[in-house]
């Protein structure tokens, strides 16, 4: 299953930068992620600050 971000999530922003298929966006009260487009790599759950994406 793809990851999803949880409620916290700061919105510093790393996760979208690393993602290798551009599947993370800034939503109103946190960043979101594609399902679709995830690839289930786990780039954004290594840099997150706060752990914030997590497998489904
Ligand atoms: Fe992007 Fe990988 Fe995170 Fe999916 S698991 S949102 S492909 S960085
Ligand atoms: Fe939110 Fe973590 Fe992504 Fe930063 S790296 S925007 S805290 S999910």
């Amino acid at each position: 299953m793809a990851y999803q971000i949880s409620d916290d999530c700061i919105k510093c922003g790393s996760c979208a930068d690393g993602c290798p298929v551009s599947a993370i966006s800034e939503g109103d009260a946190k960043y979101v992620i594609d399902a679709d487009a995830c690839i289930e790599c786990g780039a954004c759950a290594d840099v997150c600050p706060v752990g914030a994406p997590q497998q489904q």
